[in-house]
């Protein structure tokens, strides 16, 4: 008798959540396609890279996630293993990563800067981006990854998943003054690409075969808006796929982030590598204020980071704070891309003018940084397939069983790496349970 052929399952985005459902699958014998639409996986978790015109220098900047530290029992041992194989490693910083205070004209209180000595902070080696591919890696052969693809729209005939496949939107806000960049990750980079025509080939070759398969089940392990859109009416005739989880994704709201990708050509007196800048409400409210500076990092201090300028200078992240991003969510990238070169000139106490201080310089826009109200968790009823499992899942997920579909995200858990990934661990052992 011939065995049975292994079952197949879709997972829509290569971020934490979605590269931890894909592992759980394979190990459990499945055959998985993961389909992301930036160019690279890892998802929030990424790098941007650049070519300093003239001298071929090479510039590398962590410009999303920036972090990761231990949670929860399922991340922390993924990050163990991310370490054993050498994609993370401690960002040794000497106690010059923690939090700063800001007066109250939104200058610098240097006096007030606290090293966060209570944790290793972990950071992709040699850059961010090689998190995305190792978890991918982790996952074994009977993972296939196609990235610089969308998935436009789904469709269930009651036994089998099917893809619309699309082009990424073209979302790029790159900005570089004097120069061009080289290659990135992340949620809508579209940054240049060489040799378009090859690319453009396989990316066809890769959608048409997308398109012909058909999956036992899917994944969905995108941000709280994709999900929302993708589930709900988009690209589906106006019918909702499972409206119940639309609702509750796009219930789920987020804040822009402009990040300030920066190289100096000399180095910047702060009193740290890495600071997180607020100030107290004096309305005395429980959340602090943000400044148009949420967080600054000198990013070249990460390990295996290049240094900048032959040693003589630096690479700085700069993270707008909430409010100021949300203001400036439809400003052109270059001129946000001054205005927060002016703000770390103004926190440092100096001048920086861009044609004799800046090597490289752009803006990138994170339409959807961080879930700022997270769905409750809803752990799965006693009895219940999911609860029978003894793994004691949380219930940071979204099961239709019926359609064999499972949502997951940071925005089903938190607003951390660890969360989405926790999300999308659970996310695919419940779906297994349930099918
Ligand atoms: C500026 C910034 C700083 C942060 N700093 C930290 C930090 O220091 N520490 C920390 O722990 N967390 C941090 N976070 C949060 C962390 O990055 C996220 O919580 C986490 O990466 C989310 O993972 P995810 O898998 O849920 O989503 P994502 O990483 O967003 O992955 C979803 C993926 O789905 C893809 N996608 C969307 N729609 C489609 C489609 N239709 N077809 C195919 N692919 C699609 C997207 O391109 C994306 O790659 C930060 C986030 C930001 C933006």
């Amino acid at each position: 008798m011939a065995a049975a052929s292994p079952k197949t399952a879709l997972v829509v985005g290569g971020g934490f959540a979605g590269l931890a459902a894909a592992q759980v699958l394979t190990e459990k014998g499945l055959d998985v396609v993961l389909v992301e639409q930036g160019r690279g996986l890892g998802g929030r978790m990424c790098t941007r890279t650049a070519t300093v015109p003239g001298t071929g220098e090479r510039l590398t900047f962590d410009h999303g996630c920036q972090y990761l530290t231990a949670r929860s029992p399922q991340w922390d041992a993924a990050l163990e293993r991310l370490r054993a194989a050498g994609a993370v490693a401690a960002w040794e910083t000497g106690g010059r990563v923690g939090t700063a205070t800001l007066n109250a004209d939104d200058s610098l209180d240097e006096g007030s800067f606290s090293a966060d000595k209570g944790k290793e902070l972990l950071v992709g080696c040699p850059t961010n981006s090689a998190v995305g591919r190792a978890l991918a890696a982790a996952a074994g052969p009977r993972l296939t990854t196609i990235t610089g693809t969308r998935v436009g729209a789904l469709s269930w005939d009651g036994k089998a998943w099917r893809v619309k496949a699309s082009r990424p939107p073209v979302l790029s806000l790159r900005v570089t003054p004097g120069g061009r960049g080289g290659s990135g990750s992340g949620e809508g980079d579209t940054s240049p690409i060489s040799s378009v025509d090859e690319k453009e080939r396989q990316r066809e070759e890769a959608m048409a075969s997308l398109e012909s398969r058909a999956f036992d089940m899917t994944v969905t392990a995108m941000s709280s808006v994709s999900t929302a859109k993708l589930l709900g009416d988009g690209g589906h005739g106006g019918v909702p796929l499972a409206a119940d989880v639309a609702v509750a994704a796009g219930a789920v709201r987020s804040n822009v982030c402009w990040a300030l990708m920066v190289a100096l050509k000399r180095k910047l007196d702060l009193p740290f590598d890495g600071a997180l800048l607020s100030r107290p409400d004096p309305a005395g409210g429980p959340l602090p204020l943000y400044g148009p500076v949420a967080w600054l990092s000198r990013d070249c201090t990460k390990p295996g980071r290049p240094a900048v300028a032959g040693g003589a200078g630096e690479t700085w992240v700069v993270h707008g704070g909430p409010g100021w991003s949300n203001d400036r969510a439809a400003a052109a990238p270059e001129a946000v891309a001054r205005e927060l070169l002016e703000e770390l000139a103004r926190l440092a106490q100096t001048e920086l003018v861009p044609e004799r201080d800046v090597l490289h310089m752009e803006a990138h826009r994170w339409n959807n940084a961080y879930p700022l109200n997270p769905r409750p968790p809803v752990p799965p009823p006693p009895g219940s397939p999911a609860a029978e499992l003894g793994l004691g899942l949380g219930g940071c997920y979204m099961l239709r069983a019926d359609l064999a579909l499972v949502a997951c995200g940071d925005w089903a858990k938190g607003p951390r790496g660890g969360d989405a990934y926790v999300s999308g661990w659970e996310a695919a052992h419940a779906l297994l349970a349930s099918v």
